[in-house]
């Protein structure tokens, strides 16, 4: 871009010259302040005279600006942008959300100089989050529909985001976990509900009880045939035999997750689970689906109770202490079904 300008008109020599960028000491006003710069200008390179170069100028004028919001604590033409995408709006739409006329964001993210009291307002905007639902609810009839539903789409996840979901806090507890008790795989969330929606589709209504040694079954035999666990929960020993640690945390969280709903029994003590949502089966790998449908196929054929007893009979927790994490080593002992 500067190449080509290197000669141009010379108003001192009176015809072409080349010329040479070089930098000076500028005081320019901006609002009636002044503002010391280092100002990029090109001279002639016979009598040194400067020569206008509009985008060179266009530069300077930037930068006197930059100081100016350096000064006075102003967003940036690329903050502002930033600021309008976090809620997904068009720059019309943001306008007509502050209630401005519609093209005064295009100018302002285009290098234009925000009036003071338009800055106090893109302030708040990005650190008051009451303040942009407040505004929104004022100004929405004057915003597009595509506009209104990329705000709200917004609003909504930073108000989810505000409360800590049960999903990250079983995940801090399992990665705390060593390794060796969650089968040497990371605990994947997004999996292990997958598979307990599998094995709820398999039946109208699972049991808990039986939706419990199904994930413990599929992770401990496949961990014993590929050295690796499925989901990477980890299992503790309980009186009715290996569940998932902290299970009931564990179920919570996918009943926030929309994934499951428990049922209470009509006639007896305990819960049914029931799919909320359609297994993705994209997740598994093809062994790891064959070690669930083998599960499936056994404990289609049993009662949860001979599941159970069953299960109490493996050395993964005959050899682990009541609540204990069950090492996943006793894998290689488990029965074939
Ligand atoms: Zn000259």
């Amino acid at each position: 871009m500067i190449r080509k300008k290197d000669t141009l008109f010379c108003p001192e020599c009176a015809q072409e010259r080349e010329t040479k960028v070089g930098e000076r000491k500028e005081e320019y006003s901006v609002r009636g302040e002044k503002v010391n710069i280092d100002a990029k200008v090109r001279f002639c390179t016979q009598c040194n005279t400067p020569v206008f170069d509009e985008d060179l100028d266009e530069a300077t004028i930037q930068a006197a600006y930059d100081a100016y919001r350096e000064k006075h604590g102003f967003l940036k033409p690329k903050d502002i942008k930033e600021l309008r995408e976090v809620y997904g709006l068009s720059q019309r739409g943001m306008a007509a959300l502050l209630n401005w006329s519609p093209n005064t964001i295009a100018r302002y993210e285009g290098g234009a100089l925000p009036d003071p009291a338009h800055m106090t307002t893109l302030l708040m905007l990005r650190d008051n989050h009451d303040y942009v639902e407040k505004l929104y609810k004022v100004n929405k009839e004057a915003m597009g529909k595509l506009d209104q539903r990329r705000i709200e789409r917004a609003l909504e996840e930073k108000n989810s985001g505000n409360v800590l979901r049960l999903k990250d806090v079983v995940q801090e507890r399992y990665d705390r976990i060593n390794e060796e008790l969650r089968g040497f795989s990371d605990f994947d969330f997004d999996k292990m509900r997958n598979m307990v929606l599998f094995f709820a589709e398999t039946h109208q209504q699972i049991s808990k009880t039986k939706l419990m040694k199904c994930l413990f079954y599929t992770d401990f035999l496949h961990y014993k045939n590929h050295h690796t666990s499925v989901s990477g929960l980890p299992y503790q020993r309980m009186p009715f035999g290996p569940v998932p640690y902290n299970h009931w945390l564990l179920l919570d969280s996918l009943s926030e997750e929309m994934a499951i709903s428990l049922l209470p029994f009509d006639l007896a003590e305990g819960e049914f689970v029931r799919a909320r949502a359609k297994a993705d089966l994209s997740l598994f790998t093809a062994t790891e689906l064959e070690t669930m449908r083998r599960v499936v196929d056994y404990i289609a054929k049993h009662s949860a109770k001979s599941i159970s007893d069953y299960s109490h009979e493996e050395k993964a927790h005959e050899e682990t202490e009541e609540g204990d994490l069950i090492t996943y080593r006793y894998g290689k002992d488990l029965r074939e079904f």
